[in-house]
C-alpha cells in the first residue's frame, strides 16, 4: 500500500489530538489550574476539529446544516449545567462532590497514575456500555436517547447533544461502578475530562484511520455504524470511551469491505424544536400509554 502524506496525516489525527488533550489537562494538574487547562484542551480540541471538518471532511454531504447548531449547544450546556447543578448539590449535602476524596476499599493507590486512569476507565466504561445498551434495549429509556440518534448528520458540534435524562442515566451506572470500586476523587476526575475528548473525536466529521486503536478505543470509524438507522448494525458498539466491553459481549460492530450509511437518523418523531425534544420522552410515553 502506498503511503502517500496525507494517509500519514489522517492516521495520526486521532492519536496527536487525544493526547494534546491529556496532556494539557496533565500539566493543569501539575501547576495548579487543571480547570483551565481542561478548558483550553476541550475548545482548543473543538476549534481544531472545525477546521478539519472544512479540510478532511469524511461525508461531504455532513457539511451541510441541518439547523439543529443551537440545539445541540443547548443540550450540550443543559447536561453540562445539570451534571454540575447535582455536583454541587451532592457537595452542599456534605458528599464528596464526585466520590472519595481519597482511595476506599480495593484501589490500588499504590499504582502509577497512569494504570489507575486506565482502570478507572475500564470500570466506568462497563456502567457506560449498559447505560448505552439499555438505552437502545430497553424503550422507555430510548426515548430520551432518540434525541442523540435523531441527528441526520454526525460532526463535533452534537457530541454533547443528549437528552438530560439520557446523561442522568450514564452517570447513575458509571458513577455506581466507580464508588463502588472506592476510586478516588483525582482517578474519577480524568475519566470526567477524557470522556468529552473522546467523544468529540468519535462523533467529527474528519476523515481519520484509526486502525488499531478501534480495538481499544471507541472511534469515529465505530461510532459512525452505531448511528445506522438500520437496527442491525446501529444496536452496536456502545462503548463510550472504549471498545473493549462490545469486544467481551459481541456487540463490536466494523464490516471491513463498504463504508457506514450516509443518512443517519431514528425513525422516531422526535421533534426538530428545542423545548418539543426536552419533553420528547414524556409525549413519548403518554403517547404509548394513549
Ligand atoms: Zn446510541
Amino acid at each position: 500500500m502506498q503511503y502517500s502524506l496525507i494517509t500519514i496525516i489522517k492516521h495520526l489525527l486521532w492519536p496527536a489530538i487525544f493526547l494534546f488533550g491529556v496532556t494539557t489537562y496533565w500539566i493543569g494538574t501539575q501547576n495548579g489550574h487543571p480547570v483551565v487547562a481542561y478548558n483550553i484542551a476541550y475548545f482548543g480540541i473543538a476549534v481544531i476539529l472545525f477546521f478539519l471538518e472544512r479540510w478532511l471532511p469524511y461525508e461531504q454531504k455532513w457539511q451541510k446544516s441541518d439547523g439543529q447548531l443551537f440545539n445541540d449547544i443547548g443540550h450540550t450546556v443543559l447536561t453540562k449545567g445539570f451534571s454540575q447543578l447535582l455536583a454541587t448539590s451532592a457537595a452542599l449535602l456534605g458528599l464528596s462532590e464526585f466520590g472519595p476524596e481519597s482511595a476506599s476499599g480495593f484501589w490500588p493507590t499504590e499504582w502509577p497514575l497512569f494504570f489507575q486512569v486506565v482502570l478507572a476507565l475500564i470500570i466506568g466504561e462497563l456502567g457506560l456500555y449498559w447505560a448505552h445498551r439499555t438505552a437502545h434495549e430497553w424503550w422507555p429509556a430510548w426515548c430520551w436517547h432518540a434525541v442523540h440518534h435523531s441527528v441526520t448528520k454526525l460532526w463535533f458540534v452534537n457530541t454533547g447533544r443528549f437528552h438530560v435524562l439520557d446523561s442522568l442515566w450514564k452517570s447513575i451506572f458509571a458513577l455506581t461502578l466507580a464508588t463502588l470500586a472506592g476510586a478516588p476523587k483525582e482517578i474519577i476526575m480524568w475519566v470526567l475530562v477524557i470522556t468529552p475528548f473522546i467523544g468529540f473525536l468519535t462523533h467529527c466529521n474528519v476523515d481519520m484511520r484509526c486502525g488499531w486503536l478501534s480495538w481499544v478505543f471507541n472511534t469515529p470509524q465505530l461510532h459512525r455504524w452505531h448511528h445506522s438507522q438500520v437496527v442491525e448494525e446501529g444496536n452496536s458498539n456502545y462503548g463510550e470511551n472504549l471498545i473493549i466491553w462490545d469486544t467481551i459481549f459481541g456487540t463490536r460492530y466494523l464490516p471491513a469491505d463498504r463504508r457506514p450509511p450516509v443518512d443517519i437518523g431514528c425513525p422516531d418523531p422526535v421533534p426538530t424544536s428545542f423545548l418539543g425534544q426536552i419533553a420528547f420522552p414524556v409525549t413519548a410515553w403518554l403517547k404509548a400509554k394513549a
